[in-house]
């Protein structure tokens, strides 16, 4: 099974795919967390990738799709994998979507999380002061405002675009952790 998870930063994307993942098998991809674990290496897309990601910006398409494609062809994505935090833009999508043709596969469901904007801004500011001086260097108030507009900006076109090919989902992101699970485990039928 291959999905994709669908959500603005501060809405559970993250801890959702990743009871999934131990619930179900299927393997987290987190386009974040790869793009972390590279600055931390100090590889060459590290490099290119710590600025930006730092001031809430996304880092360039193809760094980002030349990960997934690469990441996606490993043994262990073989059983089905979680999209978390890609794609980002409808190129992105645009992308993943000429890779799976090429493969002969295609996507089985967009979930969106949905959560009220209004609270995202609390969620946010709340983990900001929790998190300050943490691992993450895009964790301040100010990074994670940016990401949340680069979210509505670019990254909310996409439920329009899973839309119409008829494959979203969409599971209300407020209410308790194990209540979203049960009903992402519902939606997806798992
Ligand atoms: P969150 O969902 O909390 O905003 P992520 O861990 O998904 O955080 O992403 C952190 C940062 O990594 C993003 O702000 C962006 O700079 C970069 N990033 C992650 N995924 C992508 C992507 N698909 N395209 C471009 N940049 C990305």
């Amino acid at each position: 099974m291959k999905l994709i998870f669908l959500g603005p930063p501060g809405a559970g994307k993250g801890t959702q795919a990743q009871r999934i993942q131990e619930n179900h098998g299927l393997v987290q991809l987190s386009t974040g967390d790869m793009l972390r674990a590279a600055v931390a290496a100090g590889t060459e897309v590290g490099k290119k990738a710590e600025e930006i990601m730092a001031r809430g910006d996304l880092v360039p398409d193809d760094v980002v799709v030349s990960i997934i494609s690469e990441r996606t062809q490993q043994p262990d994505c073989a059983k089905g994998y979680i999209l978390d935090g890609f794609p980002r833009n409808v190129a992105q999508a645009q992308a993943l979507d000429k890779m799976l043709a090429e493969r002969g596969e295609s996507l089985d469901a967009v979930l969106e999380l949905k959560v009220d904007p209004k609270i995202l801004l609390s969620r946010i500011e709340t983990r900001a002061s929790e998190t300050a001086g943490g691992p993450r260097a895009d964790d301040n108030a100010e990074a994670l405002k940016k990401r949340l507009d680069v979210y509505m900006a670019q990254t909310a076109p996409l439920i329009e675009y899973y839309g119409k090919k008829d494959i979203l989902k969409s599971v209300d992101g407020m209410k308790s952790i194990d209540e979203v699970t049960a009903e992402i485990e519902a939606a997806l039928k798992l």
